[in-house]
């Protein structure tokens, strides 16, 4: 599961191009677009985005795999500092000008958790509770 997953973007920025990468790496699948908005920013969505990930049920503690399936997610990446420090969103993320790179593992790890319930429950838990009312589903 170790290792970094980045993109060349020189190309890119110097092109105002486009480009679309389909991966499937670190048990991670997907479609990646990228389009540079200018010479210092490109735009990247993430498509068909698939994981299943180990998790631990909040309600019985039990370990399970989780089938996380995100169908679009948008980000944003740019070589301006400035702008990156002053974002709040966390969708914004900064480009590896020395390298000309951009690191794709940190996206995915924010598509990853924008999917994440406010309590994680077994397939099992799921079912057992699916009748009641609880407060966290009524803040959905
Ligand atoms: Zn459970």
């Amino acid at each position: 599961m170790k290792g970094t997953f980045t993109l060349k973007i020189s190309d890119l920025l110097q092109n105002i191009g486009s480009d679309r990468v389909v991966f499937d790496e670190q048990g991670m699948k997907g479609v990646l677009e990228l389009y540079a908005l200018d010479g210092k920013s490109v735009l990247v969505k993430v498509k068909d985005f698939e994981k299943n990930l180990e998790s631990v049920c909040d309600r019985c503690a039990k370990t399970f795999m989780r089938e996380i399936r995100v169908p679009e997610y948008v980000a944003k990446y740019t070589l301006d500092k400035k702008e990156f420090e002053e974002s709040e969103e966390d969708v914004l993320f900064l480009i590896d000008e020395k390298n000309q790179t951009i690191d794709v593992e940190e996206l995915l790890y924010q598509v990853t958790i924008s999917e994440d319930p406010f309590v994680l429950k077994c397939p099992e838990c799921q079912e057992a509770t699916a009748y009641l009312e609880d407060d966290e589903d009524e803040e959905e």
